[in-house]
């Protein structure tokens, strides 16, 4: 590990995750939790005292269990059984006397018989058929992580509570904690994990903070404090620059702004090619509030609502009422174009805390999606009611996302079908012909896509998950970023086979991954012939202005060798020496 005493200026690189510069003091925050729990070996000799180290961690987490109790008026007592259970589960044999057993036995440290017992017991709640035991799965989850919190002396960060103009510092930072940031306070982002397409470095786009990802060891290096500068466009971290580092990256951030300026007031045109091709650019929102940005950046419609950050960060799951309250507000906005409100895409990296579901081994390939929402009919029919109410208020689409089966289609249309039903009979008005779509994220919907296309009305390619199944690489990991390529010849071959089944079939192709932003790429998606492309708002003027640098002709017969190519290298070289140029005039540059 570098150490730097003396102050002397360093230069990070990472991945630049979101553009701009950003001048100012460290603050860092250690949001991680349970998750990042090592394992090591416990000496003999110090087997008694981890097993009390473990013993006065839960006796502290029962401490605090009864500090609530107490104070809770009398009147909601009735609400504290849960806790007194809590308590009881905290000296249960099987969950307390396996641990202090599995510390003593396998000689592990306290966190790791603590995460191991809690997954054992949990595995066997969850495989009875009881919906009691079931629950009791998700209390053993809550008591567990008080007695870690405690275990790792870990006082949780709120973001939402930083008073200060700072800098966050993080390991890593989900994106529940990302979405919470204040944008008066919080002036950039540097996390030691993370990848591009990571919903994380999503939500910095859309908020339009500077952030950079994936540097490994910035929190080893930056301390409390220390003066840095972040420049999210060109992944660069500076800390403790010298006098004349700050004048230059200052005049970096002037000439960023200005480029902006020019560039954002272009949004408003419309994106038609030379030869007379009208694209529609929409933009992506992850929260209401956003559908003033995706205005102001000249968006013509919503083409991603990620609905799922109003299920983060909050203690239970939103009622219909208050889901079409948001709904409509950003429906009436917009109308009368189109708002493609996608239905919600939990777990994966967005879990949400109040669920009782288990650990996953693998969220990205688990009960994510359409999968949660058709094992939960209720929480997916409170938001379908939602949606089919703001539709009589403006222009509204639905989307499922994470399909990967054609019987998912048939499910999901079913229970909107129930839903449109009782509202019916209920005399609550909704629109009748509301277009259906289906995300195209996963390589089977690729593939089946001309059987799909029967059934939906419009395709939207998910590009930050095709990339991931299709290449098996993790969106959010830096590890393997170098293998994430959207122009990979797999990738482009398969956005032709979704379009052309789509045209086939007279449904529409639309483009809602981050792919679609990236304005190198609009002559290939052109090309390849998607109807549609929608994106992070502040991309949305750059865009629109290459698409009309272009000819649709030209494109077409681009792309046609393009798909002759056998690697990512070289569909990116043929890119960008026929349009690197173009672009080169519209971005900034150092
Ligand atoms: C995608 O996968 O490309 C997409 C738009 O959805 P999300 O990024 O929310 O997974
Ligand atoms: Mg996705």
């Amino acid at each position: 590990m570098e150490n730097i005493d003396d102050n002397r200026e360093i230069i990070l690189h990472g991945i630049g995750a979101s553009p701009g510069v950003c001048i100012g003091h460290a603050y860092i925050v250690d949001t991680e939790g349970v998750d990042v729990v090592r394992k090591y070996h416990i000496d003999s000799a110090c087997l008694k005292n981890e097993k009390n180290r473990f013993k006065s961690a839960a006796k502290k987490a029962k401490n605090e269990l009864r500090a609530i109790i107490e104070s809770t008026p009398e009147e909601l007592r009735q609400h504290t059984n849960i806790l007194e259970t809590h308590m009881v589960l905290m000296k249960d044999k099987m969950l307390y006397g396996k641990i202090i057993e599995a510390i003593e036995k396998e000689q592990i440290n306290a966190e790791w018989a603590l995460k191991k017992v809690v997954a054992n017991v949990q595995a066997t709640f969850k495989n009875l058929d009881d919906s009691y035991f079931k629950e009791r799965a998700s209390d053993v989850g809550h008591v567990s992580d008080r007695i870690m919190r405690n275990l790792v002396g870990m006082d949780q960060v709120n973001i939402k509570d930083i008073n200060k103009r700072v800098i966050l510092i993080a390991r890593d930072l989900s994106p529940a904690e990302t979405s919470q940031i204040q944008l008066e306070r919080i002036k950039g982002f540097v996390t030691d994990r993370g990848g591009m397409a990571s919903h994380t470095s999503i939500i910095a786009r859309t908020l339009e903070i500077p952030a950079v990802l994936g540097l490994d060891n910035a929190t080893s290096i930056i301390k409390n404090d220390d003066l840095i500068i972040v420049d999210g466009a060109f992944g660069e971290v500076v800390v403790h620059p010298a006098e004349q580092t700050l004048e230059q990256y200052y005049n970096r951030k002037i000439s960023y702004e200005k480029h902006k300026a020019v560039i954002t007031q272009s949004g408003h045109f419309t994106a038609e090619t030379s030869d007379g091709f009208h694209l529609k650019v929409m933009g992506n929102i992850e929260l209401p509030e956003e559908v003033v940005t995706a205005v102001n950046y000249g968006s013509d419609g919503i083409g991603l609502y990620r609905t799922e950050f109003q299920y983060l960060s909050r203690p239970n799951f939103p009622g219909e009422n208050e889901l079409f309250d948001k709904y409509k507000d950003v429906v009436e906005i917009m109308a009368p174009k189109p708002v493609t409100i996608r239905t919600l895409d939990i777990n994966g990296d967005k879990a949400v805390a109040y669920t009782s579901d288990a650990e996953e081994a693998n969220p990205a390939l688990g009960l994510r999606a359409i999968r949660y929402c058709l094992k939960k009919p209720d929480v997916f029919n409170t938001q379908l009611r939602a949606i089919l109410r703001a539709s009589a208020f403006g222009n509204v689409r639905v989307l499922f996302p994470m399909i990967s089966t054609y019987d998912e289609i048939i499910e999901a249309k079913k229970i909107l079908n129930k839903a449109a039903d009782a509202l019916y009979n209920e005399g609550i008005n909704f629109n009748e012909n509301i277009e259906i779509g289906i995300m195209i994220e996963v390589p089977a919907a690729a593939i089946m896509a001309d059987v799909m296309a029967k059934e939906v009305d419009f395709f939207s390619i998910g590009t930050n998950d095709l990339i991931q199944y299709a290449l098996a690489v993790d969106r959010g990991n830096k590890d393997v970023a170098h293998l994430y390529q959207p122009l990979d010849p797999a990738i482009i071959r398969m956005i032709k086979r979704v379009a052309d089944a789509a045209k086939a079939n007279g449904i529409k192709a639309f483009m809602c991954g981050e792919m679609a932003g990236d304005p190198i790429n609009a002559p290939v998606l052109l090309g390849l012939g998607i109807d549609e492309l929608s994106m992070n708002p502040q991309t949305i003027p750059i865009v629109k202005s290459m698409i009309r640098s272009l000819k649709i002709g030209d494109a077409r017969l681009f792309v046609k060798d393009l798909l002759k190519q056998a690697s990512a290298k070289e569909v990116i070289k043929l890119v960008q020496d026929r349009y690197g140029g173009i672009l080169s005039e519209k971005v900034y540059k150092k």
